[in-house]
């Protein structure tokens, strides 16, 4: 076993290493979590081994030693790191901690975001900015004055009557719009791509060149004043934030003043929630006892002051092992690269594949077999792997090609002149693509066939009662009572899903067929032109690209669908097992109620699924799409909408309107909508 003073010297290494390569080279090759999970153990050990504490050791001192790029820069006070909590209970622990030390509870906190960026300083001498330098080791930062300068928002001259001398910090980040319009210009110019918006803040900043750092669009919020002479008065945190902007400091409106811990938890619950509604990367919440009497009172601890605390949100993003990377045949035959990962837990999940897009994505980011990637699994949004961790690499990765036969079916994988898609040939013979498009015939977004996901496909495949999905509505389901698992109940209940969605409009029938180009939109655009399936079927190209908003792409990959015989052979014995084919015509909606008018649904509409809302406003001539924009007719606003779509539409001053209004506009048309708008 390794002895405690072995592990911590290990540690201690380790721990510097780390944070080298994080503010110096800017080129991290841990996650932040695998980091803090190295300095936990360390302060684990040292607590119980409190003999094996050094001046010198990570826990007691901030940040770095400072790189010899640029000229050190002693700041006037020193700075310092935070405190981190995890969990509610460790907010208690703080709370108790300060209500013991102060004999009382502090009256007031400042809830604010926690900008993952590079803390700075800057000084001001008679309002005027002398210099701007990194936190460096907390004492002695680096001299970036010259870089900070082209940061548009950091000013140059304060407004008002500055005082003598003035330390302010505050932090630069990288709004995500920059972040993705400057990895775009890397893959432009083959540049190595960055991993995250804070690597990019910092190494933006911590350039020779100050061009480079003004091309890349940074920015800056200030969080804290440092030193000050010949200033106001000032009681708390917040009067001397409002202060700071008075002066035109760019302060974050998103800080709150709260009076109870309670409060202060709503606040990080809050702002957890709508963590991706911000367009630039925060990692959690720092809370500081808002007055500034307390705040001296508290005092700091060797490396951190007692009045505050950073709340930590889950990592999204962690470095794991690259084991392989193979490939899945989708329902149009794409041929779509997954990495196999050494399992990690990110995003509040254990996750063991993530997506890498296509092809000319493996290559761009240059993952290989072997590299240490960075993993991020935020929100909703399936697992992907960011990019390779290069500076971690042995030199033993592999790089990985498409292979040239399919590993399903055996059929060659081609890829066509300017696609970004390679494809397997072997069409419905590849069965990795039947059972992707049996799936998607009877997923949510298709025929929405209750119980029937992978695990029954796969058996009903397997034990060759399907291999189309025209197939699902004939064979016999009473076989299933023989299987291990299938009751009366659940071959009663799959019988009546299949049963039911027979019935299912046309639209949807259209969609589940797998067309490539067809989603549900565009289906149901074909069919309110068309009547229904078979009509579609026998219509020209021409015919089909003649439909407004029906582009030729999409008129030649309908067409070439349906002049395939298995595919004619298909629909016609999807309407002889007594599919639908033909929607019964609704005379009660007129069809031009809401023509020309431009709709976007955002959150749940009581009585509707979003579809089904869509839907409605196409039957009457309208459209419904994704995004608000100036050519928005009205934002229909459900349950739980986008914060984002509706400030946008603040914005822009187009009307917003909820469920209620919504339904009457369905009866009366665009009467119903306000009367300004
Ligand atoms: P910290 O997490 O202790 O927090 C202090 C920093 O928070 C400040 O310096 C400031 O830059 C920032 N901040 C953002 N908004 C703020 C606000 N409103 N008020 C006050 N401060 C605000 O930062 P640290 O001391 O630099 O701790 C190290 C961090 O860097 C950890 O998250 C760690 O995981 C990461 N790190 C990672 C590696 C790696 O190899 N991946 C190496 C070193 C450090």
């Amino acid at each position: 076993m390794t002895k405690p003073e072995d592990r911590v010297e290990q540690l201690r290494n380790e721990i510097r290493e780390h944070a080298h390569r994080y503010y110096i080279l800017d080129e991290p090759t841990v996650s932040d979590a695998q980091f803090d999970e190295l300095v936990a153990e360390l302060r684990r050990l040292e607590a119980e081994y409190p003999d094996l504490i050094t001046p010198d050791s990570p826990t007691q001192r901030v940040g770095t030693a400072i790189g010899d790029l640029f000229a050190p820069v002693r700041h006037l006070r020193p700075l310092f790191s935070l405190d981190n909590a995890d969990s509610e209970s460790d907010l208690d622990a703080w709370h108790q901690r300060l209500t013991r030390q102060l004999g009382s509870e502090p009256d007031s906190y400042s809830c604010e975001l926690k900008i993952d960026g590079l803390a700075v300083v800057l000084t001001y001498r008679d309002g005027l900015l002398t210099t701007g330098a990194t936190r460096g080791d907390g004492t002695t930062g680096e001299d970036i004055t010259a870089n900070l300068r082209t940061i548009d928002s950091v000013p140059l001259k304060l407004v008002g009557e500055a005082p003598a001398l003035l330390e302010v910090r505050g932090e630069v980040y990288m709004p995500y719009e920059a972040f993705e319009e400057l990895n775009k210009r890397q893959a432009e110019a083959e540049q190595r791509l960055f991993a995250n918006a804070r690597n990019a803040a910092a190494g933006s900043v911590r350039q020779k060149d100050p061009a480079v750092t003004a091309s890349r669009g940074v920015d800056i919020w200030i969080y804290q004043m440092g030193h000050v002479e010949g200033g106001p008065e000032l009681r708390s945190h917040t009067e001397t934030m409002d202060y700071l902007a008075s002066m035109g400091f760019r302060v974050n409106p998103a800080s709150e003043r709260v009076e109870t811990l309670g409060a202060v938890k709503a606040y990080v619950s809050a702002a957890e929630s709508r963590r991706h509604d911000e367009p630039y990367q925060t990692d959690g919440v720092v809370v500081k006892v808002d007055s500034l009497e307390d705040q001296a009172r508290l005092g700091f601890t060797a490396k951190a002051p007692r009045w505050a605390i950073a709340y930590k949100f889950p990592p999204e993003e962690q470095v794991t092992t690259l084991r392989d990377i193979q490939i899945n045949i989708g329902r149009t035959g794409a041929a779509t690269p997954f990495a196999v990962l050494e399992p990690v837990f990110v995003g509040g999940a254990t996750v063991g594949m993530a997506t890498l897009h296509n092809e000319d994505q493996v290559a761009l980011k240059d993952v290989r077999i072997g590299d240490q990637v960075v993993v991020r699994r935020a929100g909703d949004v399936i697992p992907e792997v960011v990019g390779p961790v290069v500076a971690a690499r042995s030199g033993d990765e592999v790089p990985w090609r498409m292979p040239t036969y399919c590993p399903f079916c055996g059929n060659p994988i081609t890829r066509a002149e300017g696609e970004a898609v390679a494809r397997c040939t072997g069409g419905f013979d590849c069965p990795s693509r039947v059972r992707e498009w049996l799936f998607h015939f009877a997923s949510r977004g298709g025929m929405d066939i209750e119980h029937l996901g992978y695990k029954t496909i796969d058996m009903l495949l397997g034990d060759g009662l399907i291999s189309d999905p025209a197939d699902i509505f004939t064979f016999d389901v009473d076989e299933l009572r023989e299987r291990e698992g299938w009751g009366e109940i659940s071959v009663n209940n799959l019988r009546s899903a299949i049963e039911d969605a027979k019935d299912r409009p046309v639209a949807r029938l259209l969609t589940a067929l797998g067309i490539r180009h067809v989603g549900g939109t565009m289906a149901r655009v074909l069919v309110r032109a068309f009547g229904g399936v078979s009509a579609l079927m026998e219509a020209t190209e021409d015919e089909i690209s003649a439909v407004e908003g029906v582009g030729p792409v999409i008129a030649a990959a309908v067409s070439e669908w349906f002049s395939d015989p298995s595919n004619r052979e298909l629909v016609e014995k999807l309407g002889a097992a007594g599919v639908r084919l033909v929607d019964p015509v609704d005379a009660s909606v007129p069809g031009d109620l809401l023509e020309g008018a431009t709709f976007v649904i955002s959150g749940t509409i009581e009585g509707f699924t979003r579809e089904e809302a869509q839907a409605a406003v196409e039957e009457r001539g309208g459209k419904a799409t994704g995004s608000v924009s100036g050519k928005t007719t009205a934002l229909i606003v459900g349950e739980s909408p986008g914060a984002s779509k509706t400030r946008k539409a603040e914005e822009l001053g187009i009307p917003i309107i909820d469920g209620d209004t919504f339904r009457e506009m369905l009866d009366a048309g665009l009467s119903a909508l306000p009367v300004d708008a």
